[in-house]
């Protein structure tokens, strides 16, 4: 076996050298690559603790002390799949909607050669334009996004579409998701209004509660997401959030009660065998994340998720 991850190896600890995602080749050259991991350090459609655009560089430098081999899944995906460090996608930090069409313009580029795009945040904000991209691709998407809130509000701000808050809401206006296989996983947490998660639920999402997620146990949410997303193209959008703070302190809006790294952990692993088409992992905030907690883990997960792909080639 080659070295399953290029951040190891004789005179190459992984405290030497410049940190990109496990010290892959950073490149805009896709010719022959099949996972494109990209930052995208907007967050400018943040309602509280602004500063996830230095989520990708955070998890960046987390990711170092991976080292390559999926214990759990046996597999080192590194070996497996022809992985790039993206760099980051433009945004421009005062104009949410010209940063929408530009996240969606890039990232149909990358989608375009063929190429699996892990998108790293920035705020959930970043998610739409994402899953435009994706949807120009595979139609409407099978989505399993996990989060502590639904993200379906019309209006966060009076007169603003876009935000961190209403990107949900917009994608299923815009038919970019098959409600008939939408999931939100993790919610919690006090709402706006006592409607809001029956407004969720009205526009099509399912929702398993953090609360639910406790009493059921992962293999049984594993089962019901497996019930409606089997064989369709599945989007996965990561809002950090959905931890429990605990776990994952470095993210602008905290709620309690949410996961354990044990059991997210458990939940994407065991999407293995679901036709995976895209993944972003959003709302990392290196400011409030002491010890970097929020970004090791978030390196993780960006971990297993190319263990999934890589599963996912080997068949
Ligand atoms: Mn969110
Ligand atoms: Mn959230």
């Amino acid at each position: 076996m080659k070295n399953p991850n290029p951040a190891f190896g004789a005179q190459l600890e992984p405290f030497h050298g410049i940190p990109s995602f496990m010290r892959l080749p950073v490149s805009r050259e896709l010719k022959g690559v099949e996972v494109a991991i990209a930052g995208i350090p907007f967050d400018s459609g943040t309602s509280f603790r602004s500063g996830a655009r230095f989520g990708p560089r955070a998890i960046r430098q987390a990711s170092l002390l991976l080292w390559g081999y999926n214990a759990v899944q046996k597999v080192a995906p590194l070996d497996q799949l022809s992985v790039m460090d993206y760099g980051d996608l433009e945004v421009i930090p005062v104009d949410i909607r010209t940063s929408n069409a530009g996240i969606q313009k890039q990232a149909g580029e990358v989608l375009a050669q063929g190429v699996t795009l892990i998108a790293l945040g920035g705020d959930h904000s970043v998610s739409l334009p994402l899953l435009r991209a994706h949807a120009a691709r595979y139609g409407p998407l099978a989505v399993l996004h996990l989060d502590s809130h639904p993200d379906t509000w019309q209006e966060e701000f009076s007169g603003q579409p876009y935000s961190h808050g209403t990107s949900f809401r917009r994608a299923i206006e815009e038919n970019l998701i098959d409600v008939q296989a939408y999931l939100q996983v993790g919610i919690r947490g006090p709402t706006s209004e006592a409607h809001d998660l029956d407004e969720a639920r009205g526009l099509g999402a399912r929702i398993l509660t953090s609360d639910q997620v406790y009493e059921l146990g992962i293999p049984a949410v594993l089962e019901s997401i497996r019930q409606v997303c089997a064989g369709r193209p599945l989007y996965v959008s990561l809002d950090i959030d959905c931890m429990d703070p605990a776990f994952a302190p470095g993210t602008g809006t905290p709620e309690v009660g949410g996961l354990t790294s044990r059991q997210v952990l458990q939940l994407v692993r065991g999407l293995k065998g679901l036709n995976l088409v895209g993944f972003d992992l959003v709302e990392v905030c290196p400011t409030y994340d002491p010890g970097e907690i929020t970004a090791i883990l978030a390196a993780n997960l960006v971990f297993e998720f190319l263990s999934l792909l890589a599963l996912k080639k080997m068949g």
